[in-house]
């Protein structure tokens, strides 16, 4: 191997351009043709990593194996490139002045005034280099925030600085909107000359550019781009919409922009890989003609990044059931006893969603109890494990109030309670039992039929848990107790084997789902689904 090679990904104009699937993309293209690669993210706010950070704000929190609450983009570079992220792929202006902080307060800048330049800069360049100390052939880091930001300054500054130190084996890769103006019935490149024009003040000359736009543009303007921005004409590659974003690899490699990646970096691109496996998937989802129905029974519906994982799980599950996802989001604050049956009873299969506090937890109870009583396919993620096992014990054992000291602080019955290593935690950040952990799976059950395997391992993140007390009375009512952590005792899965197919998991397995590896628990509710039809 050489030298690692870094590729530092900006957005200009607007944000939402999709800068993570075009990085995540990108990687792939490198990937196909047998290159180590990484992704990275860093992200210019001051919280020291998203866990605390409401959905609203930020949309789903994605957690690495290693137990690191992460930007949702790094849920799109695991699920393109089928690798596990740590906690170094994610980085936030907090987690750098954090450690900053600490070094000056240890004395380890010997009496120096501690500055930006050169004391963050030097910073964010170690979390860089960090990476390809595992042997990486490219890290490909992605600048969150749009070129402009005050709060990305000192990020552009260090690519800016690093650019001039690693010559060759570091280009920037700018992504920027082309707007569509109907009255003109023209699309506008202005603003990514401004944009450009941006980066070029604050020392940087992009090597590519993507435009991104709702359609294809012509030639003539990207010359005009190229003209304006100082790049040539093959570097502008264009992100057009396209049906999926498992698109966007095969669009940019028509484009070949992996190929002039490579040449700029002074490397031969050789032959352009076939990209099969990512084909078939493609195939199987145009080919796809009937549709499986899923609810997905939350209190962020609303919000279209909240749910990704559990999104994107379910597709690539219906593909690889040769099926279409048709998925109905229901606001858990709109179910009741009442309607229940109306907004439900059409739908194949149900996921009740993870969370966090009581709004909307009632909706859930009420879908947990139709799906049972109706038999429905039902899948419960985290908080909605925990629904399954809280309805069961008011409406099977009779146990009258029970609930999650979550919701109530004395329930009469605690079927859900707080983890004894979580009793007296007081910071709120990164102090949940998060990341991957051992599972082992009872053989007669549908979690095994679904993975094959007895030791399977999944990414957590929740503080509360199966009361172990109620265990037996629960598996003595039907609700078994599948899967369970070998060290804790802690209960993973709980299932109901007398129904077709209802069942909760304590951990989140749509964070390790990928395109040519789906999870096999999504797998096995969807074909439920199909066949409960
Ligand atoms: N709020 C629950 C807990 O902390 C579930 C968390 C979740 O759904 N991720 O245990």
């Amino acid at each position: 191997m050489g030298d690692t090679k870094y590729i530092f990904v900006s957005g200009g104009v607007v944000s939402s351009l999709g800068k993570g699937i075009v990085s995540a993309s990108l990687g792939k293209l490198l990937q196909a043709r047998g290159y180590n690669v990484t992704i990275q993210k860093f992200d210019p706010y001051i919280n020291i990593d998203p866990g605390t950070l409401n959905p609203y704000e930020h949309g789903e929190c994605y957690v690495t194996v290693d137990g690191h609450e992460a930007d949702l983009d790094l849920g799109h570079y695991e699920r393109f490139l089928n690798i596990p992220t740590t906690r170094a792929n994610n980085i936030t202006t907090g987690r750098i002045y954090q450690t900053v902080i600490e070094k000056e307060r240890k004395g380890d800048y010997l009496g120096k005034t501690v500055q930006v330049i050169p004391h963050i800069t030097d910073e964010i360049k170690r979390n860089v280099k960090l990476l390809s100390k595992n042997k990486f052939d490219f890290v490909i880091t992605e600048i969150g925030g749009t070129v402009g930001d005050i709060e990305s300054l000192p990020f552009i500054e260090s690519v800016r600085q690093l650019k001039w130190e690693l010559g060759k084996n570091c280009i920037c890769v700018h992504l920027t909107y082309v707007p569509y103006i109907a009255a003109a019935k023209e699309y506008k490149t202005k603003p990514t000359q401004h944009s450009v024009k941006q980066l070029q003040e604050l020392g940087i000359q992009p090597d590519i550019l993507v435009l991104r736009t709702e359609r294809l543009l012509n030639r003539d303007l990207i010359r005009k781009v190229a003209l304006f921005c100082n790049v040539s004409v093959e570097s502008v590659v264009q992100s057009f919409d396209v049906p999926t974003i498992y698109e966007v690899p095969l669009v940019l490699q028509r484009q070949n922009m992996d190929a002039i990646v490579l040449k700029k970096m002074d490397m031969n691109p050789g032959p352009t890989p076939d990209m099969k496996k990512w084909k078939e998937f493609l195939k199987r989802k145009a080919d796809a003609t009937e549709t499986v129905r899923i609810a997905l029974v939350g209190k962020y519906v609303e919000l279209q990044d909240a749910y990704k994982s559990i999104n994107e799980s379910l597709l690539q599950a219906a593909i690889y059931n040769d099926r279409k996802l048709d998925l109905h989001l229901i606001h858990s604050e709109k179910v009741n006893a009442t309607n229940v049956d109306k907004l439900l009873s059409g739908m194949d299969g149900i996921l009740v969603a993870p969370g966090f506090g009581q709004r909307g937890i009632e909706g859930k109870f009420a879908t947990v109890r139709y799906a049972r009583e109706n038999d429905k396919p039902c899948f419960g993620v985290c908080l909605g494990m925990q629904c399954m096992v809280i309805e069961f014990a008011r409406n099977v054992l009779g146990l009258e109030g029970a609930n999650s000291t979550e919701m109530e602080h004395t329930p009469p019955y605690k079927v859900i309670d707080l983890m004894e290593d979580q009793k007296n935690i007081v910071n709120m950040g990164g102090s949940m039992r998060l990341g991957a952990y051992d599972c082992v799976i009872r053989k007669d059950s549908k979690a095994y039929e679904a993975y094959r395997e007895e030791h399977i391992q999944e990414r957590h993140r929740h503080r509360f848990e199966f009361n172990n007390e109620y265990r037996q009375q629960f598996e003595d009512a039907g609700m078994k107790c599948t899967g369970e952590n070998p060290d804790t005792g802690l209960i993973e899965i709980v299932e109901i084997p007398a129904l077709k197919w209802f069942l909760g998991t304590q951990y989140h397995p749509e964070y390790n789902s990928t395109v040519v590896k789906p999870n096999p628990l999504f797998v096995s509710f969807v074909k439920a689904a199909i066949e409960n039809k």
